[in-house]
């Protein structure tokens, strides 16, 4: 996917997408999934990752406590 494609299903916050790919915020540092119901971020902002290793290594973290739970409770992204 383009990441202008990426983009579009985060302002979508399509959850179908969840699995694919997360974003981070480079204002922030904090990255999560497509679907959070955080406030979005400006675009300039925004970097895309695989999942969420990669993210990490970026030196991004997750902050969503939702998120988190969820990610623990199902091990979806590896
Ligand atoms: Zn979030």
């Amino acid at each position: 996917m383009h990441e202008d494609e990426y983009w579009q299903v985060v302002l979508e916050k399509d959850f179908t997408c969840d699995r694919l790919f997360v974003y981070g915020v480079i204002s922030t540092k904090i990255y999560c999934r497509p679907s959070c119901p955080s406030r979005k971020p400006h675009r300039k902002n925004v970097r895309f990752f695989s999942n969420c290793e990669t993210a990490e290594k970026s030196g991004f973290v997750l902050v969503c406590a939702v998120v988190q739970i969820k990610l623990q409770q199902n091990h979806i992204w590896n």
